[in-house]
């Protein structure tokens, strides 16, 4: 019997009707003949609002104790789903993450998923339970909880897609696909049908929040169809219509290769940038001023190192916004004892926009459009990157969504 993982966002288990709406999807599927996997994600707000409660504690939580607090919005999510389920007359079963066991290893906050045991799960499903899993966590060697970062639901959801081997994954959330870019900025965006696993890869490492990017990544090593949907639907809806609708990651190589030039705009709001000046133009220098920032446990994104003049430099980079003040306060320790710089200044409000699309490779001219596009509404580039499948600029926060927009425009990505 084909198995089948739902994935449920916060919004689409934000209440006790959406969660009995959710049930009664759920239990259509399975009338069909499906063995289904739900997993959900905690009730919207929930998670932001438990985190602000340690927040209120301590300034700079421990990282174990937050994600013991983090974790418990996804286990009320599964209890109820599965009361919902029970009163469908279903036979319904939640398990928390460590009970799976869903095995990570121990950097909390941002844990990576090791492995998943599958044999109770797949007991259950043999004897005719719908198996409800919390999203977002799991357990270490340890047995300390953890949690795999924000937006982490979908990464759990991915992963025991793979592991139980589902014939697909659906995510189910508050939109009805990926769109061009966040139908919250640009109301004229347009749904994909389908998103090449690269894309899809590029626009959610690049700030498209639709889908984890650890999730897009699983999807890859697993080849898992995944599909984006929507759980606002009429969850009693002919099963054959939503089968077919929302938008498939494929892994086939874009067949619109020709016609599309740009399949989306992903920006990012939170980012961060730091600049060293009058650094001496020497082998060595990247590492040591980069080197403690990894050591700090800081993700780097863009980098530029100017031409010297007189045998020196300046080095800039990014960093997200969260991070900015350690970034600022490593630095200065770093760079000032090691290295002997001089000015360090920084901004932490920039923000990046990239457009994306496979359709780039065969494509001349897409970076001299953005890079006009942009001017034409007076907004200054301040870093630029590019990969073979993205063009990414660092801007002022404030032009962001004009940004997006005109981009949007320029590029033609607009419904028809
Ligand atoms: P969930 O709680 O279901 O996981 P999220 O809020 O994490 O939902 O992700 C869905 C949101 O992602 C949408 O409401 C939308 O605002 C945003 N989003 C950003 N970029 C895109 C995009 N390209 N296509 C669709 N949605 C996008
Ligand atoms: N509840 C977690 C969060 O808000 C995980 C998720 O929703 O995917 O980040
Ligand atoms: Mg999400």
């Amino acid at each position: 019997m084909a198995l089948i993982v739902h994935k449920y966002g916060g919004t689409s288990m934000g209440s006790t009707d959406r969660i009995k709406n959710v049930a009664k999807r759920v239990a259509k599927w399975h009338d069909a003949g499906y063995q289904i996997v739900v997993v959900p994600s905690a009730m919207s707000g929930e998670t932001n609002r438990i985190i602000g409660l340690a927040k209120e504690i301590s300034a700079d939580p421990d990282p174990r104790e937050l994600d013991m607090i983090a974790s418990t919005g996804e286990q009320v999510s599964v209890g109820l789903l599965a009361l919902a389920l029970q009163a469908l007359g279903k036979k319904a079963v939640s398990y928390a993450g460590w009970q799976v066991p869903i095995k990570t290893d121990s950097s909390y906050t941002k844990a990576r998923i090791a492995s998943i045991d599958d044999a109770k799960v797949s007991a259950d499903l043999a004897d005719g339970k719908i198996v409800i899993i919390t999203g977002f966590q799991g357990v270490d060697d340890l047995g300390n909880i953890t949690t795999l970062g924000r937006g982490g639901s979908d990464t759990s959801a991915v992963a025991i897609a793979a592991a139980l081997k589902a014939q697909e994954c659906l995510i189910y959330t508050d939109v009805d696909g990926v769109y061009t870019t966040d139908p919250r900025v640009v109301s004229d965006a347009r749904r994909l049908n389908t998103v090449t696993f690269e894309e899809m890869l590029e626009m959610a490492s690049l700030g498209s929040k639709v889908l984890q990017i650890r999730s897009v990544e699983f999807a890859g090593n697993y080849r898992m169809p995944t599909r984006v949907l929507s759980s606002l639907t009429d969850p009693l809806m002919p099963l054959a219509e939503e089968i077919i609708s929302g938008t498939l990651i494929s892994f086939e190589e874009d067949t619109n290769m020709e016609q599309a030039t740009i399949t989306g705009i992903a920006f990012n709001r939170d980012e961060a940038k730091l600049t060293v000046f009058g650094v001496p133009d020497k082998p060595g220098i990247a590492y040591q001023i980069l080197g403690p920032i990894a050591d700090a446990n800081i993700e780097v994104d863009m980098i530029i190192q100017n031409q010297s003049v007189d045998g020196k430099t300046d080095f800039t980079f990014t960093v997200p916004r969260g991070d900015y003040n350690k970034a600022m306060e490593v630095l200065n320790e770093s760079v000032k004892a090691h290295i002997g710089a001089g000015n360090i200044i920084g901004d932490a409000k920039v923000s990046k926009v990239s457009v994306v699309g496979v359709g780039m490779r065969s494509h001349v001219g897409i970076a001299s459009q953005m890079f006009r596009t942009l001017s034409d509404e007076g907004i200054n580039i301040q870093m630029i990157s590019t990969s073979e499948i993205k063009i990414s600029v660092l801007i002022d926060e404030k032009y962001m969504e004009l940004a997006v927009r005109a981009l949007h425009k320029a590029f033609e990505l607009e419904a028809a």
